[in-house]
């Protein structure tokens, strides 16, 4: 391209110079020094211009270019995205250019596209990193209330068992007896009524014996040792009673001094052999009282036994069970009675 452009330049000053070369000629123009030297320093300026010009031109049109273009590309590489390649008019389309500004022109194109892109990129990082403060923030959050949700359970747990326990020990003193520790007389007629009656209930053949205890004269006993003493008697009574008592009897204080033994299972004879074990482990104790004087007592008990016990019959078999201890006591006390709901008939029991 640099040659054509040589030769046309050089064409186009030498051109004009010989037609008037040979315009002048055999004239005495031509004959003239000075036109002479003239037009040999004007070939020798068309020679010079035709050298020199082509690469000044081809500098200033692809050189220089290239050279931004290079420039361009390494700000490109370092990620500056914002520098242009300088366009005579950036606004216009490219129609008609020549390649190297279409060029130019497509390339600041594409850094407005990555420029766009970047900056697009650049905010969905910070929109996401937002996002994750956000996160945690909201974690730590939830973490905390977690902890005190935690807290809350544990206390709340605490409050639940501490309430159980209250809610049983308010069950044990409903049924128990504060004075003796044995059941009450609510406790009692519950089992009369409930789980060891079921038993001989459901069990139609299983006897069921029921004693009513009572301590002979034991107003006495407080009138002249005093209501401590009576206590002392009480208890002590209620531990021989239940020294012999098994597993699914109820022993129960259901008065003053008077106690019940509901016996599942226990025939006539058994019942009997109870009663006169407790009535002569009374009869043989020794009550050391608060103000430690030492007295005996004794107890009458009435029993009765169902040898095909009836659910209907509970009432029955207690008052049948009363009549005896009442007829032990018209009988001269620290005695024992049956009441026998065949023959509808009390008789006193001999121990020995
Ligand atoms: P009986 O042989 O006929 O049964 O005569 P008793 O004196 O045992 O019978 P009574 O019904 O006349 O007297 C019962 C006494 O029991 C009267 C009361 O002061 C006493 N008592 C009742 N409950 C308690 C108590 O919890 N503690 C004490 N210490 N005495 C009580
Ligand atoms: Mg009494
Ligand atoms: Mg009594």
């Amino acid at each position: 391209m640099a040659i054509k452009l040589r030769l046309v330049l050089l064409a186009a000053a030498l051109i004009p110079q010989a037609i008037t070369y040979g315009m002048a000629f055999g004239s005495p123009l031509a004959a003239d020094k000075y036109f002479g030297q003239i037009q040999a320093a004007s070939a020798a300026g068309a020679l010079l211009l035709a050298l020199t010009s082509p690469g000044l031109v081809l500098e200033w049109m692809v050189g220089r270019p290239l050279r931004e273009m290079a420039r361009f590309c390494a700000q490109l590489k370092q990620g500056s995205y914002q520098e242009r390649l300088p366009l005579f008019n950036e606004a216009r389309d490219g129609d008609g250019e020549d390649g190297l500004t279409a060029l130019m022109r497509d390339m600041n194109w594409m850094a407005r596209q990555i420029d766009i892109r970047e900056k697009g990129l650049r905010k969905a990082v910070d929109d996401l990193a937002e996002s994750r403060r956000l996160i945690a923030e909201k974690n730590e959050n939830l973490t905390l209330v977690n902890r005190e949700l935690a807290a809350i359970h544990a206390s709340l747990e605490e409050r639940t068992r501490e309430l159980e326990q209250s809610c049983r020990q308010m069950q044990v003193m409903a049924m128990t007896d504060p004075l003796t520790a044995i059941a009450n007389r609510r406790c009692f007629f519950e089992a009369l009524k409930g789980r060891s009656a079921d038993l001989a209930c459901n069990r139609l053949c299983c006897p069921t014996s029921l004693l009513i205890l009572d301590i002979d004269r034991f107003k006495t006993v407080n009138d002249t040792y005093g209501h401590a003493a009576g206590d002392r008697v009480l208890q002590e009574i209620a531990v021989i009673i239940g020294e012999n008592t098994r597993e699914g009897d109820t022993a129960a204080r259901i008065g003053g001094e008077e106690y019940a033994l509901l016996l599942p299972g226990a025939s006539s004879r058994q019942a009997g052999d109870v009663a006169c074990r407790i009535r002569t482990a009374v009869a043989g104790h020794t009550f050391v009282l608060p103000d430690d004087q030492q007295i005996s007592v004794t107890v009458s008990i009435g029993i009765c036994t169902f040898s095909q016990f009836a659910c209907l019959e509970r009432d029955k078999l207690y008052s049948f069970a009363d009549q005896a201890l009442y007829h032990a006591k018209r009988s001269g006390r620290n005695g024992i009675s049956v009441y026998d709901p065949e023959a509808r008939s009390l008789s006193m029991i001999d121990c020995a």
